[in-house]
């Protein structure tokens, strides 16, 4: 079986168990982007607290976020965790925002994938996983996201070493996979959901996984 074939395989697997994720939780596109920044490092239910904060106090808006005091934002978004670094590096992302598209993202995603991707890897506090997160949620373009669940889990199956790179992984899937945004969006997203639930650290549910059977009887 080629590795196309394969990872849709993967990908039929987790969907047919588990359903479409409907990720990323968002209401708008900036908010995507704000996500990503904060869910650095992060599980999900703080950065929920403090996107609510932001909602709350009327800054979940490009502009008004641009226009809060850092100090002010690094109160708002403490639930996220490293609240004074990630304040800073939504700010370096809103300048970036500001500068290169006055805050335009439909305008922003009309351009080319890879220079926009080489743009929010130059902004201070933006990772390879961080601006792929916000190519393929925010922007809807085909940017694959990998993470540490996608390392654990192809790692476990024998299909990358266990210290691959992040552009190895990514690579892993764009390679050989269509540019579909769609599909790439819910593929991370049910990667993100069998780590979370079945692919634990210590003990992995390999009984209960939708991915267990390719652990059995690995397909030829
Ligand atoms: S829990 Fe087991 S079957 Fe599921 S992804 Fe992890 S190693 Fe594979």
């Amino acid at each position: 079986m080629n590795r196309e074939t394969l990872l849709l395989e993967y990908y039929k697997a987790m969907l047919g168990a588990r359903g479409h994720r409907g990720w990323w939780p968002a209401e708008t596109p900036f908010e995507v982007c704000v996500g990503a920044v904060l869910t650095q490092n992060t599980a999900w239910t703080g950065v929920r607290k403090a996107i609510d904060a932001l909602r709350g106090h009327g800054c979940l808006d490009p502009e008004a976020l641009d226009a809060l005091p850092l100090e002010r934002l690094a109160e708002l978004i403490r639930p996220a965790g490293y609240f004074r670094l990630k304040a800073q590096r939504l700010k370096n992302l809103l300048a970036y925002l500001r500068e290169s598209c006055g805050f335009d993202l439909a305008e922003l995603a009309s351009r080319d994938m890879l220079q926009v991707r080489e743009e929010l890897l130059g902004v201070r506090g933006v990772g390879p996983e961080t601006a792929d997160s916000i190519l393929c949620y925010a922007l809807g373009m085909p940017s694959f996201v990998a993470d540490t669940y996608t390392r654990r889990i192809l790692s476990r199956h024998g299909l990358l070493p266990e210290d691959a790179g992040y552009d190895d992984m990514r690579d892993f899937f764009m390679d050989v996979l269509e540019p579909d945004t769609a599909l790439y969006n819910d593929f991370h997203a049910q990667l993100v959901g069998v780590g979370h639930h079945f692919c634990k650290t210590r003990a992995p549910l390999c009984g209960e996984c939708p991915l267990g059977p390719f652990l059995e009887n690995p397909p030829g």
